[in-house]
């Protein structure tokens, strides 16, 4: 098995998520009670999101470069960044470390060709939606993603940022979330891109209106691949 450096704390609910999926995964390969030789990195999350409000990337990159190195010194062959969000800064981390880093948006990518779809509505926080970074990176892979509109963007935003960051889920959230998708499915759309790690708290991905991709699980499924194909 190879070792694996999960770059996380952003939010903890998200890496919790990957954490379970990939030990979870190795158990079910491998059987036994073999489980992933991880190396987490944790960070404090209320300064990285403090940082994103100011704009303050190029801080936020230099830490992220130095967590890379630190896991990477302490054995990493491989990383995962546990955020669609911080991928804005995945320039940093393959400048900083010559370990591969499996890009969020790739894994996601390839799902969706898999499945023959090219086009989707992506869900995520202000910065993943408004921006290009995660969107440029899919087009390169062909697949088109639509954005919410204004409205949406800043109650979905809201909802990440108020209550999943912070281990919460409530019960309006998910009833948001579905509305939402079945507004979509109405309007015409093929599916839904759950582009940050903490919407599936409140998204069902296998019972809904609309096939979803979740970047979670496509990310943690991609690294339990690369962590067994050593094998
Ligand atoms: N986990 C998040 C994401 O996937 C949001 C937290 C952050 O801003 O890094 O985008």
């Amino acid at each position: 098995m190879r070792t694996l450096g999960l770059i996380g704390g952003m939010s903890w609910a998200s890496t919790a998520i990957y954490y379970e999926k990939i030990n979870r995964g190795v158990r079910q390969r491998l059987g036994g009670r073999h489980s992933a030789h991880l190396l987490i990195e944790s960070l404090d999350f209320e300064p990285i999101a403090e940082a994103q409000n100011r704009g303050d990337w190029d801080m936020l990159g230099n830490q992220l470069a130095e967590s890379a190195q630190r896991l990477q010194h302490a054995g990493a062959e491989g990383l995962v960044l546990c955020s669609n969000t911080m991928h804005k800064l995945y320039g940093y981390l393959t400048d900083a470390v010559d370990i591969p880093v499996l890009h969020i948006g790739d894994v996601t990518a390839a799902a969706m060709r898999a499945e023959n779809i090219s086009r989707a509505a992506l869900f995520g926080t202000r910065f993943t939606m408004s921006e290009g970074f995660l969107r440029d990176r899919l087009r390169e892979h062909g697949i088109d993603l639509a954005i919410p509109d204004p409205e949406r963007m800043a109650e979905i935003d809201r909802i990440i940022f108020d209550e999943l960051v912070m281990g919460e889920a409530p019960v309006e959230s998910k009833r948001t979330m579905k509305t939402f998708i079945t507004n979509l499915e109405k309007a015409g759309n093929e599916a839904v891109v759950l582009g940050c790690t903490e919407l599936v708290m409140v998204v069902k991905t296998n019972s809904n209106v609309l096939p979803i991709f979740d970047t979670t699980s496509l990310h943690a499924d991609a690294a339990l691949d690369w962590i067994l194909a050593a094998e």
